[in-house]
């Protein structure tokens, strides 16, 4: 994952590291940050926080601009958070608190998802998921709970081997749906959603970007789209099949190869994808809309024709040119440099305004922020080039450091991050001046980097805890 980086203004970003979200990243360049998006909801879902933050300032009797005086006071107020007992008005809403999550406490799943099959039933109004999965106890003969993740899902069905289960068979909570008595071996567990894309404006999950459908789930936006184990340990070959009104939703895309697509009644059509390589649930992804494409072909190192598109409205395509030459330059590249040619025989960019981060490098349907693919000489500067090179680079280089070769949890989000950058480093490097490259990297680390390393907002590379995995991803 890439983000645009624009300097820091927000005092709301600055709180927030105070409320105990241990960092915060740079500001996202499409969107406000989620306290500006929807004001109640943040003030709803981190009441909590905010009471105790309120309480502590009440007890010392400071106001905020006091606190950045010295470094002192900041080290008092940020312990005092963390160590604070809840106030009664949390206990009260416990059940909507974010957790805190230790690295200390990491446990190997009690189950592994072997194959999963996903069919989406895109509307205008609701789409339907329905998930079927083959799930492997860790331990054979062993029966402890499964737990599944989930937020902000209509629960419709759950069945397991068949059987529907009944209310007492399982346990539904805000953010878990709880499988009591899974069967000892291998079980086949089939889960019906509810969700409400069109009312999604969190960027996360599935939702619509100026009328089409898309996902966002690194680091942990797949609990919205159905209940599943959404941690980066839990690797499956996926099977999708979207089905989609074909007059609004002409492209139906996901990960990996389209094995099949045809019209159904009432005007719809479907597609069926595959992707054969086993993935963490962060990479998957789904685009659905009115959009054209670039083509192009790569011939891999071993002869294999690799198709790759640049998906974006009609009218944005003739300003794809350079995203197209930067892809192909960055899979010679990684060909010649790092001997690791592409895996696939189809290569998806898909290009949406409305993206929180940068760019995502889901498996083989990469997803960009407009301004990161688009590029016409008569608007973009030399900068934007380069940048639109070293991001293009950036998220298919992931497609072997981060993708196939993952995560065990997100307290090691740094070694693909790290990894993956220093690549892109390097093929800009290679690609441009490589004294040039390395002064811009040098200057962004001291402008960005540096102040934040030094303020309030700064944490190790790998943390000991988080409560919200997204306040990691920094410059
Ligand atoms: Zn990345």
């Amino acid at each position: 994952m890439a983000r645009l980086i624009l300097p820091c203004k927000s005092s709301c970003l600055a709180k927030t590291s105070l409320l105990g979200f241990i960092s915060s990243a740079p500001l996202r360049a499409t969107s406000k940050p989620r306290c500006l998006q929807n004001p109640v909801r943040y003030i709803s879902k981190h009441r909590g926080f905010i009471s105790s933050e309120v309480t502590f300032r009440r007890k010392y009797k400071f106001s905020y601009p006091a606190l950045y005086r010295d470094k002192q006071d900041r080290r008092r107020l940020i312990c005092a958070v963390a160590t604070d007992p809840l106030p009664k008005q949390v206990e009260e809403s416990k059940m909507d608190t974010p957790k805190e999550i230790f690295l200390k406490d990491y446990k190997l799943p009690d189950y592994y998802f072997d194959s999963v099959g996903f069919t989406f039933l895109l509307g205008e109004e609701k789409t339907i998921v329905s998930s079927k999965i083959t799930v492997l106890p860790r331990v054979e003969g062993s029966s402890s709970p499964l737990v599944l993740d989930g937020a902000d899902l209509k629960l419709l069905s759950v069945k397991v081997n068949g059987e529907e289960l009944k209310n007492g068979d399982y346990h539904l909570e805000s953010r878990h749906l709880t499988i009591l008595s899974p069967p000892s071996g291998k079980f086949t567990l089939e889960i019906v959603t509810e969700i409400y894309p069109h009312k999604n404006t969190s960027l996360e999950g599935l939702y619509k970007s100026s009328g089409n459908f898309c996902t966002q789930c690194e680091a942990e936006g797949f609990r919205k789209i159905t209940y599943y184990q959404d941690r980066p340990d839990i690797m499956s070959k996926y099977t999708v099949r979207i089905e989609a009104d074909k007059s609004l939703y002409p492209v139906l895309l996901s990960n990996g190869n389209l094995l099949e697509q045809g019209d159904l009644e009432g005007g719809k059509h479907y597609v069926l994808w595959e992707d054969p390589f086993k993935k963490p649930c962060y990479l998957f992804a789904l685009v659905a809309g009115q959009l054209e494409s670039r083509d192009d072909v790569f011939v891999t190192r071993s002869g294999r024709n690799v198709s790759l598109r640049i998906w974006t409205p009609a009218q944005d395509v003739p300003k794809t040119a350079h995203a197209m030459y930067s892809l192909k330059a960055a899979m010679k590249w990684d060909e010649d440099v790092f001997g690791l040619e592409y895996d696939l025989d189809l290569f998806n960019i898909v290009a949406v305004p409305d993206f929180n981060m940068g760019a995502m490098e889901n498996k083989s349907l990469n997803i960009f922020n407009s301004k990161l693919v688009l590029a016409s000489p008569e608007t973009a500067s030399d900068a934007d080039y380069a940048a639109i090179l070293g991001v293009i680079g950036h998220e298919y280089f992931h497609n072997w450091t981060g993708n196939r070769v993952t995560c065990r949890d997100w307290f090691q989000l740094s070694l693909k991050e790290g990894l993956t950058v220093f690549r892109d480093q390097e093929f800009s490097s290679d690609m441009g001046s490589r004294t040039v490259k390395r002064i811009s990297d040098v200057s962004r680390l001291r402008i960005s980097q540096f102040p934040q390393d030094a303020g309030p907002m700064a944490h190790p590379v790998r943390p000991h805890s988080y409560i919200k995995m997204d306040n990691f991803y920094t410059g």
